[in-house]
């Protein structure tokens, strides 16, 4: 008996001596692997998925313009923009050198980049390099999709600098690079698919959830308007941007993985109920094993529903101000009367005052770099990957899991 249990012992403390690959150069992506990684910016988000036959996306690169002791460093420093940091991350990653998709899940600067008027020109003079304009401009897009192509005008027309300049690098892009840009549909999973070796993982899916209050009902393609007809809503009631961002579900294999964008589940006191666009998104897509928190786990999300529904293994999330996450939301994700067993969580870029403030609630798995989830192939595990946002050397500095999925 003991001769069986002695080398198994041995093998653990082994291994979690020396976590296999700490301290050295991640290895590349391979066919077959789901990677999906959370670039650390410090300025929003900015993740760059590649999918099992080398198929990419690059969902919000964000470039937020708020500035002062209440938002995070910039990641590694500020000696280029946000942009650039995220461009140059995406050539490292990428197996080929464009993006088959990109997409912007809604209009707020930290996932689009901020206007910057001194930022610098594009190439064609027509439009300014930020957030998503900047990786365009250095890296060909297939495809890009948002929340309100071709019209801008749900549940307003938007207007402003970020947006003038968003619709002036599409129409340059578009007539002439040759890139599509199309509206995100929910409940179509034939919107974002595999687009070189479909057949060959044919259990991989992008099924889009949400949009605009438009939301899946979990039966085929069928959805249902959440949001009540405009011409119904006072003015201090519309939706918010956040309560209209595009959410997807990821799934190959067992593996599920969700993200909502900036969506919202706890409506302000006197608030309409319909704020809360959480719960039907939490009914549509069931449990998942690794989800991003839903508007960075600000002080209106991740309600008691959609938690103890999604009940997530592992949580992500890009973090660029000191309310994220908020102490509650954090205590929810935590609480195991909402859902049982283990879960990890982990952080882009916690500041010194974000850990002050959830010093009382356990500790977060990461605090600081890129996240990368790595998918084996097939989907039955994963690992999560801390890669150093320090500087470009792009080594392991923590791995966690292997995890099975559910
Ligand atoms: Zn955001």
């Amino acid at each position: 008996m003991l001769s069986k249990v002695l080398p198994a012992l041995v093998f653990v403390s082994l291994a979690a001596a020396q976590p296999q690959g700490v301290g050295e150069v991640l290895p590349p992506w391979s066919p077959g692997m789901l990677d999906i990684h959370r670039i650390s910016t410090g300025k929003g988000d900015a993740v760059l998925y590649v999918f099992p036959d080398g198929t990419s996306m690059l969902v919000d690169p964000g470039a937020t313009g708020r500035q002062g002791p209440r938002v995070t460093a910039q990641r590694p420093d500020s000696s280029r923009t946000p942009g650039e940091w995220v461009v140059r991350y995406v050539k490292r990653m990428l197996p080929g050198q464009s993006l088959d998709y990109a997409f912007v899940t809604h209009f707020h600067g930290d996932h689009m980049g901020d206007y910057f008027p001194k930022s610098g020109m594009s190439a064609s003079g027509k439009y300014r390099l930020t957030g998503i304009t900047e990786v365009g401009e250095h890296i060909p897009i297939r495809k890009l999709l948002d929340r309100d192509s071709p019209d801008y005008n749900y549940p307003e027309p938007l207007k402003g600098q970020m947006m003038e300049n968003y619709r002036a690098f599409l129409a340059w892009q578009s007539t002439q690079r040759g890139m599509k840009v199309e509206r995100f549909q929910p409940g179509r999973n034939d919107q974002i698919v595999l687009v070189k070796e479909p057949r060959k993982y044919a259990d991989f899916e992008v099924r889009n959830v949400a949009a605009n209050g438009e939301i899946w009902t979990g039966v085929g393609t069928v959805t249902r308007r959440h949001f009540p007809p405009l011409a119904d809503v006072p003015p201090q009631d519309r939706p918010s941007e956040n309560m209209c961002s595009a959410a997807f579900r990821l799934s190959y294999g067992k593996f599920d993985y969700f993200s909502g964008g900036d969506i919202t589940g706890l409506p302000d006191e006197g608030a309409p109920l319909w704020h809360d666009v959480e719960t039907p998104v939490a009914k549509a897509v069931g449990p998942v094993d690794v989800a991003v928190l839903n508007h960075h786990g600000y002080i209106d999300t991740e309600n008691a529903f959609f938690v103890s529904t999604l009940r997530p293994r592992v949580h992500v999330f890009s973090v660029w101000s000191p309310g994220q996450p908020c102490p509650r939301v954090l205590g929810r994700l935590l609480s195991t009367r909402l859902y049982p067993g283990p879960r990890d969580i982990f952080a882009t870029n916690m500041t010194e005052a974000n850990k002050i403030v959830v010093a009382n609630l356990s500790r977060l798995k990461s605090e600081h770099g890129h996240i990368l989830i790595r998918v084996e192939p097939g989907g039955a595990r994963y690992k999560v990957i801390i890669l150093d946002d320090a500087a470009e050397t792009y080594k392991v500095t923590a791995v966690h899991g292997p995890y099975e999925s559910m």
